[in-house]
């Protein structure tokens, strides 16, 4: 028999699965509003686990002491585990936590950096749903031989079409027995090596899931009211939109706005599937729904990037910036997948902000010091107000010295030193 309940695609994001306390309210949240719905659940590694896995995939590369980091990781996946079931261990918990021992054990600096850093930093999201599941009674799923993806390590590159034709071939049936939890951030190669999606990936899954099953919706559940205008922990007076057009949501998210991955949007948008951004901590608030609408201008929002660096080439022999040299430097940039967020060019200098990566850069310099003298600055932030106006400019601007400023008709983004003091502007 077909089963006529809509399917409903939820993400819960690391601050929503953060400790045992977290995931028993995500368990009401899905008890109370998933009557009537077919769920598919996307979850993302436990509060803060993907930083740590970095770091400790960093340690364990570069051949440093990662014990006791590893230690952390694993009493504090226990400790929950144990928590939500009865003071005993998990097993499948336990399971991972052993393959994770072994991987980072075998690391060899001559392998791919970032095809290990997939094979590492992915056990938080397989933790996060096994224990997710568990508590859920659900069912648990790997994605990975789902969602296919080609080599393109810590950032994969879904394959479509297949992807659709595996999604369509697993899941219904997988539905119809109950809700299914699947992990966020992660795909699969041919190979069958794990791929990750690019850092906040989670969001990008549910948006690939929906679309290929063609989903009523998706409900992404955040700490904050749905989409504001700003991040509250760093702007005050934030003002949440009810309603956002997609076109405009995906600029927000292109411009830095760490409410939706940016590659969340279009999948959508081509199905004409809603995305609501709700409250984990009210969730029968309104929210955000973002859909195919008109609406009138929106009020400014405030996009802050850290971690920025701003480099700077000059052509040696004083020449002019030319297209032939911007190509060098455009192919350098993209063969060392350093993302250019601003760029800027006069006579004899080009100018890109990009995120600081010690690695990258380094790689660039390698490519380009013989053809240009290059300099850098770091512990910078990137601004963008979207749909500015002459107070939202001065309220970021004053007391501020910018690095670099640009401005057409709907952005203002500028480039300054990162605030020694955190307050809320
Ligand atoms: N856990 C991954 C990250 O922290 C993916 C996600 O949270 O969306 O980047
Ligand atoms: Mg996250």
């Amino acid at each position: 028999m077909q089963n006529s309940h809509p399917l409903h695609v939820y993400k819960f994001g690391g601050a929503s699965v953060k400790d045992a306390a977290a995931i028993r309210n995500l368990r009401h949240i899905v008890q109370t509003t998933g009557v009537g719905r077919q769920l598919l659940i996307v979850v993302s590694a436990m509060g803060k686990t993907t930083n740590a896995l970095e770091d400790l995939f960093q340690l364990a590369y570069s051949g440093q002491e990662y014990g006791e980091k590893l230690a952390q990781l694993t009493a504090f996946h226990q400790g929950v585990a144990r928590e939500l079931f009865a003071g005993a261990d998990d097993p499948q918990v336990q399971e991972l936590l052993v393959q994770l021992q072994d991987r980072l054990a075998t690391l060899t600096p001559h392998d791919d950096y970032d095809k290990q850093y997939d094979q590492i930093v992915s056990f938080g999201e397989l933790l996060a749903t096994r224990i997710v599941a568990r508590a859920l009674d659900a069912k648990w799923l790997d994605c990975r031989p789902l969602l296919r993806t080609d080599h393109t390590w810590r950032e994969g590159r879904l394959d479509w079409p297949t992807t659709e034709r595996n999604l369509r071939a697993a899941l219904p049936s997988l539905l119809q027995q109950g809700s299914v939890v699947t992990q966020g951030f992660l795909g699969g190669t041919p190979s069958g090596h794990t791929t990750t999606l690019g850092r906040e990936g989670s969001d990008y899954t549910a948006a690939i899931l929906a679309y290929c099953l063609d989903a009523a919706a998706v409900t992404i559940w955040k700490d904050v009211a749905g989409l504001l205008n700003a991040d509250p922990k760093v702007f005050r007076d934030t003002v949440r939109y009810p309603e956002v057009s997609y076109q405009e949501t995906i600029e927000m998210a292109y411009y830095g706005a760490s409410v939706i991955h940016p590659k969340t949007i279009k999948p959508l948008a081509v199905r004409q599937i809603p995305l609501l951004v709700k409250s984990f901590l009210d969730p029968t608030a309104e929210g955000t729904k973002i859909h195919n609408c008109r609406h009138s201008l929106l009020v400014p929002a405030y996009i802050r990037k850290t971690g920025q660096c701003l480099v700077s080439f000059e052509s040696k022999d004083l020449t002019f910036i030319s297209e032939e040299n911007l190509e060098v430097i455009f192919g350098a940039l993209a063969q060392v997948r350093l993302k250019i967020h601003l760029m800027q060019n006069s006579a004899i200098s080009f100018s890109v902000c990009t995120d600081f990566s010690a690695y990258r850069l380094e790689k660039l310099l390698g490519l380009l010091r013989e053809q240009f003298s290059i300099h850098y600055n770091t512990g910078l932030d990137l601004y963008t107000i979207k749909n500015y106006n002459a107070a939202s400019i001065r309220r970021l601007t004053e007391d501020r010295e910018l690095l670099l400023e640009q401005r057409t008709r709907q952005t203002f983004q500028f480039v300054c030193r990162t605030d020694t003091h955190e307050h809320l502007r």
